[in-house]
């Protein structure tokens, strides 16, 4: 779902209304980072957009257990990983040294939490309920930056942002006027 797209100035931030950016609600302190990227950076253009309390909840409750597992994961690939070094050099020059079995067994270990790690990853979707999956992906999608080019030979640059919140929309657009270049017609 869209509702508009506006192609505005480039610019590091923009006015924002003070409601949810996803549901029009009163915004609470919550915001959103929406990245725009181009050839020359995947990264070129980070906006930060309001959002009211329950997105925000919302999002959070699915992030940050994505989140959460990659940390764990790393936690404990780290020192097993560091472990298995150690005890290489250790091992190192002796005939059958009782260090490189541990560290075959450290490795084997880190390459278990990895396979773990990537079949979580690969069941995620199904642990998190089907209600919880589409409030987070209504956050996601309700704001995005489409295109932007940076500032150079064609003028000042500029950015292409898609709205799917009709209410966030209009006044966003009212109260980014002066850096509005154009509208496009949603699709
Ligand atoms: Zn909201």
């Amino acid at each position: 779902m869209e509702t508009a797209r506006f192609r505005l100035r480039k610019k590091t931030a923009y006015s924002l209304p003070e409601i949810c950016c996803v549901c029009g609600s009163p915004a609470g302190r919550g915001q959103i980072k929406v990245y725009g990227s181009s050839w020359l950076s995947p990264r070129l253009v980070t906006l930060l957009f309001p959002l009211c309390e329950e997105c925000e909840t919302a999002f959070n409750r699915v992030s940050r257990r994505r989140r959460a597992g990659c940390g764990y994961g790393t936690l404990v690939v780290v020192p097993l990983l560091v472990g298995w070094v150690v005890t290489f050099f250790l091992g190192k020059g002796e005939a059958n040294p009782p260090a490189t079995a541990i560290g075959g067994w450290l490795l084997a270990a880190a390459g278990a939490v990895i396979v773990i790690g990537l079949l979580y990853a690969a069941v995620f979707p199904v642990l998190i309920s089907r209600q919880e999956r589409e409030a987070y992906r209504r956050v996601v999608r309700a704001v995005r930056i489409e295109s932007c080019n940076p500032p150079g030979l064609f003028g000042d640059g500029d950015v292409v942002i898609r709205f799917a919140c009709e209410p966030f929309a209009t006044l966003f657009q009212k109260q980014n006027e002066r850096d509005l270049l154009e509208i496009r017609k949603a699709r």
